[in-house]
């Protein structure tokens, strides 16, 4: 699956966004429906679909995405009190966007563990 997805329309400005950052391979928007008082994505600027297409071929890529969450807490002020970096894989995970982003959490102590259903399993 390759579809062209909103953060294609983000990375092109076809849409807007709050952008925080942006390189030459990564894009740093907040979310439009944040889960704590600091919530931003960090994305690459190419699609990789989900968690499960990382590999060794694009795995400084990713990295990239957790250098660039680095950087923004440190700018933002909140890397010292801390945050979360979470990225949802497919249904079980919660993922509704089919371009791989990193959630960045932060700005109150966020808790664990993140669910608060009883475990289940398959
Ligand atoms: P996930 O459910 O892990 O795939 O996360 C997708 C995230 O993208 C959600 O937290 C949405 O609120 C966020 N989102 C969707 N559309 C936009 C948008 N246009 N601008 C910013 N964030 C968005």
């Amino acid at each position: 699956m390759t579809n062209e997805t909103i953060f294609d329309k983000i990375i092109d400005r076809t849409i807007p966004a709050d952008i925080l950052y942006e390189d030459d391979y990564v894009l740093a928007f907040k979310d439009i429906n944040p889960q704590a008082p600091i919530h931003f994505l960090v994305i690459p600027k190419i699609q990789i679909v989900t968690a499960n297409d990382i590999n060794d071929q694009n795995a400084e890529l990713v990295g990239k995405l957790y250098v660039a969450a680095a950087k923004i807490a440190k700018q933002m002020g909140f890397a010292d009190d801390g945050y979360r970096c979470v990225m949802n894989c497919n249904n079980d995970g919660g993922q509704t966007v089919y371009h791989i982003h990193l959630h960045v959490l932060a700005g109150k102590p966020l808790g664990w563990p993140p669910y608060q259903e009883t475990l289940k399993t398959h």
